[in-house]
């Protein structure tokens, strides 16, 4: 039963939901980039909670494809004009794609892995990077601001860098 004690948190989440009259619109007209490392709570760190804010998150928060995607949606079908990418200090993900692969390796057992996971040693550098792409974009940048930003893990903060 790997998910059970998941499931009995649920059936107490359930049993005093308080979300059932939100729409799929965030509150805030915000979509928000950020990385999947469990030390980031993205809503509370900006001072929103459910309902608020489009959220999609990937290793590193880099924008991918699907990131792009969703991007696209949440300004062209759910009124989103604002879109933050969000760095982390200590991101696992800021380092050699061929450390990554040894590490999994290591793990697995399989020598020749063949997904792309996208590390960036230069993570402030990609951050920009991202931040021109969907500025540049001709279905984001007209109708969104985009910023990007840095959240250190240590102290909460978070800082604009562009
Ligand atoms: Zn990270």
């Amino acid at each position: 039963m790997p998910f059970a004690d998941l499931l009995t948190a649920n059936a107490a989440y359930a049993e005093g939901f308080e979300h059932r009259d939100l729409d799929g619109r965030p509150r805030a007209g915000l979509c928000l980039l950020t990385c999947m490392d469990c030390r980031l709570d993205p809503l509370p760190m900006v001072g929103l909670q459910v309902g608020d804010a489009k959220v999609l998150r990937s290793p590193g928060g880099h924008l991918g494809p699907e990131m792009l995607a969703g991007c696209v949606l949440a300004v062209h079908a759910l009124g989103v004009n604002r879109i933050m990418i969000i760095a982390h200090t200590r991101c696992a993900m800021a380092g050699s794609e061929s450390d990554l692969r040894d590490r999994i390796s290591a793990s697995s057992g399989i020598k020749d892995i063949d997904i792309v996971f996208g590390a960036d040693a230069d993570r402030l550098g990609r951050l920009a990077e991202d931040v021109e792409t969907l500025r540049n974009h001709e279905l984001i940048g007209r109708f969104a601001e985009v910023g990007g930003f840095d959240y250190d893990v240590d102290s909460g903060r978070l800082t604009q860098l562009y």
